[in-house]
């Protein structure tokens, strides 16, 4: 069930971004350190950290420059990611627009997917038309991408896969289109969290990701992270001091502690889901399961060439007449909370807004949690019997 690569993940989670020199009387987690200023014994002293940071070194200067218990967190991340370096940032949308600063200049072309993150697309709305950068978006599937390039074009972006219906494109494929044509391929690596998928093992020049989602696992953080192999790193890390975008130690410790137990976490989400999934996919209101573990998944096969196993999320769709199934159905729900987000120990559920040929599909995604997944099933039952009492 585990690959080499997954069980490597998990030594990375356990010794990685541990308190440095541990010794007699050290703590095994780096502590909180909270700071603005940086003291230095000298003038001198405090020349040579600021020329160190200007090469883009890890230099404590200033605390927006970023704080050691962060830089604990960027090591742990930059292991996992197989990365020569990573940045932090508040949120993870906050990562993915600093990211597009620090890559793309007025007049270039991104192709961005068409499976992205939703709110990526206000981003392209706003940030990028602002600063004149052109955005056109590619199939799910990648199909045809060649055909989009323009001259001008800069940066390919995926998401892999799809955080809405978990769509796959071959990355290994993309990645020797962009390499023939000079191309940045950046990609969201919020679904399989450095344990599950590595992008840039993969061929990709940066890799980003929701720390707000499985890695940080609790729900009471938020996180982003973006990872670039040594050609790209200086031009983040210049973009990240010139903005001042760093983290709170306190945010950067949740984390960080969140992490220690991701690869184990993951394990289980993945069985609850599957488990989940297969019992969806026998009932007979259910027209679509979308899990990339599963056979019927488009996606399947290159899943299980490229990563290292699934999470707890997917999607269903319904087959039935009423136009208010979903909320019939999620009324029903007590164990599922109803919100956004998803990553977090407990389970979710929301609304997929996607147009069939016939009007609005009606799609619903889950976070499994680590529940009992007979009781999910439960549940879940719970949802299925009020749409049949009310059809
Ligand atoms: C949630 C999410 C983000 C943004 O992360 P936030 O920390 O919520 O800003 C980016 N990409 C994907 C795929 C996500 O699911």
């Amino acid at each position: 069930m585990f690959s080499a690569n997954d069980l490597q993940a998990r030594t990375t989670l356990t010794q990685s971004g541990r308190t440095a020199d541990s010794g007699p009387g050290l703590s095994v987690n780096p502590p909180v350190v909270r700071m603005s200023t940086v003291l230095f014994d000298s003038l001198a002293d405090l020349r040579e950290a600021e020329a160190r940071r200007a090469q883009s070194e890890r230099s404590l200067t200033y605390a927006a420059n970023g704080n050691p218990t962060a830089f604990a967190l960027e090591d742990l991340i930059n292991d996992l990611e197989g990365a020569h370096g990573t940045c932090l940032f508040p949120t993870g949308l906050n990562a993915v627009g600093l990211m597009f600063q620090a890559f793309l200049r007025p007049g270039q072309h991104v192709l961005i997917t068409d499976a992205v993150y939703p709110p990526v697309r206000r981003l392209a709305r706003t940030l990028l038309a602002a600063f004149d950068i052109e955005v056109d978006y590619y199939p799910a599937d990648a199909s045809g991408i060649e055909a989009l390039i323009k001259p001008n074009t800069r940066m390919i972006y995926a998401e892999v896969p799809g955080s809405q219906t978990f769509a796959m494109c071959d990355l290994p494929a993309l990645s020797q289109l962009c390499k023939a044509r000079g191309l940045l391929l950046a990609v969201d690596n919020s679904w399989g969290s450095g344990v599950l998928y590595r992008p840039l093992e993969l061929g990709a020049d940066i890799s980003l990701m929701a720390l707000t989602k499985y890695v940080g696992g609790h729900s009471d953080v938020m996180m982003g992270s973006v990872s670039t192999t040594e050609a790209h790193f200086a031009t983040l890390k210049t973009m990240q001091i010139a903005m001042g975008s760093t983290v709170s130690p306190d945010d950067a410790y949740l984390a960080l502690r969140g992490a220690r137990s991701l690869a184990a976490r993951l394990a289980m989400h993945e069985r609850n889901a599957l488990q989940v999934a297969q019992w969806l996919q026998a009932q007979p209101q259910v027209i679509r399961v979308m899990y990339p573990a599963l056979p019927e998944h488009p996606g399947h096969a290159i899943w299980k060439r490229d990563f290292h196993g699934c999470n707890g999320l997917l999607s269903f769709e319904f087959d039935s007449p009423q136009p208010d199934a979903c909320d019939r159905f999620v009324d029903a729900l007590r164990l599922f909370g109803i919100g956004y987000s998803w990553g977090g120990f407990e389970s979710l559920v929301t609304q997929i807004q996607a147009q069939g040929d016939s009007g609005p599909r009606q799609i619903l995604r889950l976070q499994i949690g680590l529940e009992n997944p007979d009781d999910l099933i439960a549940d879940l039952q719970a949802g299925f019997t009020a749409l049949a009492q009310s059809a």
